[in-house]
């Protein structure tokens, strides 16, 4: 998990389409209503999946794998918008975050597993008491256990052995992000392992001594693969500051 910057202005049709719907809702719940119908061709509209594919460098929020070279990818909301659950484990609670459901801070772009999988409607609170669960309430209050990738630095709070993410002093939010997203799933630590394992013979390549022809060319697919943009560039970061050195 990478830092992610959304442009501060949403796209339009969450204004033009998603503020009345939000109104609508707010109507609703005031009424008694705790089940809720969303339209998700106003989250889900090209123009929102566009702006977040280019923020995000077209990768999963979550585990950093590119996404539409082979999938659609899914607008996903931070807070889940229908019901939320404190774990996985725990019931189903309605309503959930109805009032974000066309809210620009709470959408982000995830690959299907990470969402379909994992997330779903998971959102552990390190204070559940102080959960907002209508639009009267402030989410302000709530100290989420997943890490926000638009309001924290995902790297203060994960890093990797080799391929592993590891939660950084074993800090709860690391720890829960990591364990209830997935983020360590056997498929996932064997794609970033063919990555760390050519990144770690450039490396080799790049300082050597005395350096050879090649040893530019490596230094500059290095100094490429820790950019944003490039896949599991938050592994790729950790395993250039340990210089290659940690043992599984
Ligand atoms: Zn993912």
């Amino acid at each position: 998990m990478i830092q992610v910057t959304k442009p501060a202005k949403a796209p339009a049709i969450l204004l033009t389409k998603g503020k009345p719907r939000r109104r609508e809702h707010i109507a609703a719940y005031n009424k008694g209503v705790r089940g809720f119908t969303f339209d998700s061709k106003i989250y889900g509209h090209k123009t929102v999946k566009e702006a977040l594919i280019n923020a995000q460098y077209d990768k999963c929020f979550l585990c950093e794998s590119k996404i539409t070279h082979i999938a659609f990818g899914d607008v996903e909301h931070f807070r889940p918008k229908a019901a939320y659950r404190q774990s996985t484990s725990d019931p189903l609670q309605k309503p959930g975050y109805y009032w974000l459901a066309y809210e620009w801070s709470n959408l982000f772009l995830a690959c299907q597993l990470c969402n379909q999988l994992f997330k779903k409607n998971l959102f552990p609170l390190v204070n559940p008491s102080a959960r907002a669960t209508s639009h009267k309430h402030k989410i302000e209050r709530e100290k989420p256990l997943f890490i926000n990738p638009s309001l924290d630095d995902p790297e203060e709070y994960i890093s990797f052995r080799r391929e592993v993410p590891y939660p950084i002093k074993n800090n709860p939010r690391g720890k829960t992000t990591i364990t209830d997203l997935g983020l360590k799933r056997q498929k996932l630590n064997e794609k970033r392992l063919e990555r760390y394992e050519l990144l770690e013979q450039l490396y080799l390549i790049a300082f050597r001594t005395p350096a050879i022809p090649e040893s530019k060319r490596a230094k500059d697919l290095l100094a490429q693969a820790v950019q944003d943009n490039a896949e599991y560039a938050s592994m790729a970061r950790a395993a250039i500051a340990a210089k290659f050195t940690l043992v599984p």
